[in-house]
């Protein structure tokens, strides 16, 4: 043989007994048969064999197993993106003349993209006011195939009855898919709203924007989609194989390093953003604080019931449950808009940026005007920014918030 040919059918293997703390990177296109008869005959619908690298190697097939853990779920496929996620839902169980209901305070991509491409394939939506149970069950029609869960709602953070929301869409046979990005597999289950009970009660599908706090660096786009339902997986896996939805074997073994340690991560980071809140509440300038552990933030009971908080001091429920890092603060109208950017830009500790979940503490203004068909007159007035706690101290993190007021409204 000649060098260069060697240099590609080279015959060493090293030995295969190697055992350390990291999963391998297993990276494919191409992945080789030994014969025709293997080549026609393996299957990796069921991950009992590879036959290219779209449709799983050895390290996205670890991955999935253990974000079915983290979900209790039973299957899952993984995006590009939490978006594309979403999307992968809408195109594996929608088609011409169907309907899907979207929560009036989903994640803002999600409603965009339901206006624009699923509008074009001739599917219809309707945005549904996620707080009132009543207000989804009577938007539910013969063409509603689809409804999507969020909890809480983005931005806003308002946390809905779920398990009302669920049993309607149930009681009319209608698929639920949750947007379960906040809740992480680590807020509350899924797939068992009522741990305990002897009773099952589940979305059909969770998805998540691993993006957040299972990759936690701010550096990796990835998403997935888990579910118990055999038929559901296979739908998904087939629509998946033909839209040729791929992630890279490296982002995976860094959401794979990621993952232990996400827990810790998650609860610094919600232990972090209570004392933030806790001080928030303190200040007059702001005429609402908006964030699930906060007794008089919308549908604060829903997350007690939901994700067992139960420890109430001072307006604000401590330590009990799990609540994100994500916290919202509505600005008094006398606030003006050019104050509440002054307000951002005088932050040094919170970047301004999208995300979350990562290292670093984040900071986005909205404005809600155009954001929302269904919310409060109140909550439209006034300036409006979301805070996303990294792991920081919080104490810094209060001491620059403290700073960028003082230097905003002077
Ligand atoms: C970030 C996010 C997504 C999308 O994730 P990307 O990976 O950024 O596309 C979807 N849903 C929610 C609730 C998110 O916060």
């Amino acid at each position: 043989m000649k060098p260069i040919t060697d240099l590609i059918h080279h015959s060493y293997l090293p030995p295969g007994d190697f055992a350390s703390p990291q999963f391998p990177v297993h990276k494919a296109s191409t992945v080789f048969f030994t014969d025709v008869e293997q080549m026609r005959d393996r299957q990796w619908l069921d991950k009992s064999g590879y036959t290219y690298g779209l449709h799983g190697t050895p390290t996205t097939f670890v991955l999935e197993e253990r974000l079915c853990q983290l979900e209790g779920a039973q299957h899952a496929v993984l995006l590009p993106s939490g978006l594309a996620a979403l999307a992968q839902v809408n195109l594996a169980f929608l088609k011409q003349g169907d309907e899907v209901l979207i929560p009036d305070n989903a994640y803002g991509p999600l409603k965009t993209l339901v206006q624009a491409e699923l509008a074009n394939a001739g599917i219809t939506h309707q945005l549904y006011d996620p707080m009132r149970v009543s207000d989804l069950a009577q938007r539910i029609t013969a063409q509603t195939q689809l409804v999507w869960l969020e909890a809480p709602g983005s931005v806003t953070l308002e946390f809905p009855d779920l398990l009302g929301l669920l049993k309607v869409c149930q009681q009319h046979g209608v698929l639920t898919a949750l947007d379960n990005t906040w809740g992480a597999g680590l807020a509350f289950q899924p797939f068992d709203l009522m741990p305990g009970s002897g009773e099952r009660t589940g979305v059909d599908m969770s998805v998540h924007a691993l993006t957040k706090y299972p990759s936690g660096g701010g550096d990796v786009l990835m998403g997935s989609v888990t579910t118990c339902r055999a038929d559901l997986a296979k739908a998904l896996k087939l629509s998946h194989m033909r839209l040729g939805f791929g992630v890279s074997g490296n982002d995976v073994e860094l959401v794979l390093r990621s993952l232990p340690s996400m827990a810790l991560r998650y609860d610094a980071q919600d232990h972090s953003c209570r004392q933030v809140a806790a001080w928030c509440l303190q200040q007059a300038v702001f005429a609402q604080v908006l964030h699930p552990a906060v007794a008089a933030s919308p549908g604060h009971a829903h997350w007690r019931q939901l994700c067992a908080g139960d420890v109430v001091d001072g307006g604000l429920v401590h330590g009990g449950g799990r609540a994100a890092s994500l916290l919202s603060l509505r600005f008094h109208s006398h606030v003006t808009p050019q104050q509440v950017d002054a307000f951002c830009n005088a932050l040094s500790l919170f970047k301004l940026g999208y995300s979350w979940g990562g290292p670093m503490s984040l900071v986005v203004p909205y404005d809600l005007t155009h954001m929302r068909q269904h919310a409060d007159a109140a909550l439209l007035q006034g300036g409006f920014v979301r805070l996303s706690m990294g792991l920081e101290d919080p104490m810094d993190l209060i001491a620059d918030l403290e700073q960028a007021l003082r230097q905003a409204l002077s």
